[in-house]
């Protein structure tokens, strides 16, 4: 059933959840791309709207004064008729223009384009208009210059709170002025919230920074967004523009909402991938071990080893294998770094230990001379509850602490000398034994490691293997032989693999040996039945030497 909710495991979920982390990891740059361009973009738009007012303020502003030029330059100064109809025609031209007037130079309206008659007549100073406006603002500066100062700009606010602009300019020397009067609003966009999403906010002022009209929603303090701040070179507007992050380009409100759909796809997709192939997705390979540990699959082997003087069984040392489901059997050397470094190790060896009990344990309790050997990975030795554990595993089991071997290789390197040593003692105070394994290959030094106050050396297969070919390394094993007798300490030589092996191991003087020439690593079962005939055999040929050659197949 391809969709079962057994074959759904706890490791698929943990699969499926690093997946949606691999797979979130792009989408949070995704997001922060996103809020980069959003960034980005938000503040050329800002800096393009107040780009854009300041040119529409410049348009409409330099029309107006375009007008006021020709009516200056027709010599438009005073309240006369003959100034009504040019006054009359430019308002009508000039789309802008509200009203056109004569004005003093301190404000006062002389006359307008629509009342210049009556105005005339009357001669000054009920201009209509002026009856309803009160000048906010007076003579900002409006032009450059190189315009010689001549354009003026007044604020105006009419009755009803709409605000003006007058624009004005002085004709020559004379003491009047001629005026426009324009809405200050024809200087900002007509933002309406549909068509220009853009502006939040935008705030026009004169060059002297009187305020000349603003519209928008200005954001609320404390909100994200964007300002930009223009002048126009011509008329000294000074133009603020504000827009906050939610109004900005309506496209990024879309790209955020395709972020958003596009993580949810990808987290449906891995879910569903999960959901459906939960077999094809690769184990953690710890949780595979540990799986494999609580399943039983790690089985003890047991390599005999040999009394090559006298042909008797002496023990065997202990070799996990990893026997899985389908009857493969996988060599320690790949699982057992992941077992150390994972710290499965610990647990691995305690488990391997009980199953010897079990398995052969009334085999060698009833043999009190025969040594089990267990590898025990250096690192154990730092750690000084495993004495207890080791009491106790043993503990109520036929095998006696006093024939348990642990063995540490020189290939690992000792953390705290001191507490090794200390837990070593210990362990040797219950009567196990420590040997030192692969004697000569590791970096420790074997000076060093004897100083751990050790029972048993291994030789190394790299010695033994050399036996006959190599000088030095007979004078290597002759000098090992001697320091361990000097020493009280057992040697074991490894891995020998033949007869002439055996036969120089023993003129050397070493006394143990395990390699295939004896047996190979064996099951349980076989490994007890070698138990009994060697027994029987050694009882048999006590004494006699030892028959060389293989006394088991595996
Ligand atoms: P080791 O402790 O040096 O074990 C001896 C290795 O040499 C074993 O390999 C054994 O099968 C192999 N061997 C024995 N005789 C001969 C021979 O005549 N010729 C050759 N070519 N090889 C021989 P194995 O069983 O693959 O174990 C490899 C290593 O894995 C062991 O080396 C040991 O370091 C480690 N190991 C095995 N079981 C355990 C365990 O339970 N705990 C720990 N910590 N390590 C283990
Ligand atoms: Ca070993
Ligand atoms: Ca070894």
């Amino acid at each position: 059933m391809g969709l079962s909710v057994r074959a759904f495991t706890r490791q698929h979920i943990v699969a499926i959840a690093v997946g949606v982390l691999v797979a979130g990891t792009p989408l949070i740059a995704f997001n922060f791309w996103l809020s980069g361009v959003i960034d980005r973009q938000g503040q050329a738009e800002t800096d393009s709207a107040a780009r854009r007012i300041i040119s529409l303020s410049e348009s409409r502003v330099g029309e107006v004064l375009r007008a006021l030029d020709q009516l200056a330059a027709a010599g438009v100064t005073a309240c006369n008729p003959a100034n009504a109809e040019a006054m009359q025609r430019a308002a009508f031209v000039t789309p802008p223009i509200k009203e056109l007037a004569i004005v003093r130079p301190e404000g006062q309206t002389l006359c307008t384009h629509l009342n210049i008659a009556q105005a005339g007549a009357a001669g000054a100073a009920d201009a209509s208009a002026d009856r309803l406006a009160q000048v906010l603002v007076q003579r900002q500066v409006l032009s450059t210059e190189p315009l010689g100062g001549r354009y003026m700009l007044d604020i105006v606010g009419l009755a009803d709170g709409i605000k003006m602009v007058r624009l004005r300019q002085r004709v020559g020397d004379e003491p009047n002025e001629i005026a426009a009067l324009m809405h200050a609003t024809l200087l900002l966009p007509q933002a309406t919230a549909k068509t220009d999403r853009l502006y939040s906010h935008v705030h026009i002022a004169t060059r002297q920074g009187a305020s000349i009209g603003e519209s928008g929603v200005q954001a609320k303090d404390g909100s994200e967004g964007f300002a930009a701040t223009r002048s126009s070179e011509k008329f000294g507007f000074v133009v603020n523009v504000t827009t906050h992050r939610g109004r900005t380009l309506a496209g990024n409100v879309d790209l955020k909402w395709l972020g958003l759909f596009v993580t949810a796809i990808v987290v449906l997709i891995l879910v569903a991938f999960g959901m459906m192939v939960p077999k094809n997705l690769p184990n953690n390979p710890v949780a595979e071990l540990e799986r494999a540990l609580k399943a039983g699959e790690f089985v003890p082997y047991y390599q005999p080893i040999v009394d090559i003087q006298s042909g008797k069984l002496r023990g065997a040392e202990v070799l996990v294998r990893w026997r899985k489901a389908d009857g493969t059997l996988v060599l320690p050397g790949s699982f057992i770094p992941l077992a150390e470094s994972s710290g499965l190790i610990r647990a691995m060896t305690f488990d391997l230990m009980r199953r010897v009990c079990v398995e052969a344990g009334a085999a060698i309790g009833q043999r009190p001379a025969l040594k089990i050997s267990f590898n025990f990975t250096g690192a154990l030795f730092s750690d000084e509850t495993i004495i207890k554990d080791v009491s106790k595993t043993f503990a109520g089991t036929p095998i006696k602490l006093s024939q348990v071997v642990l063995e540490v290789t020189e290939r690992d390197p000792i953390e705290n000398f001191t507490l090794t040593r200390q837990v070593i003692a210990a362990l040797q105070g219950l009567g196990v034994r420590i040997a030192i394994d692969d004697v000569g290959t590791g970096h420790s030094g074997l000076s060093y490691m004897l100083k751990l106050g050790v029972d048993i050396i291994k030789i190394d297969k790299m010695f033994v293997d050399a036996i006959g070919t190599d000088r030095n390394s007979t004078t290597i094993v002759e000098t090992l032989v001697d320091l361990a007798r000097n020493m009280r300490m057992d040697v074991v030589a490894e891995g020998v693999e033949n007869f002439e092996q055996v036969m120089h191991l023993r003129n050397l003087g070493v006394r143990s040996a395990q390699g295939y020439v004896f047996a190979p690593p064996l099951p349980g079962s076989s490994f007890l039945q070698l138990v009994e005939a060697m027994d029987t055999l050694g009882a048999e040929t006590a004494g006699a030497p030892p028959l060389p050659g293989r006394v088991v197949a595996a």
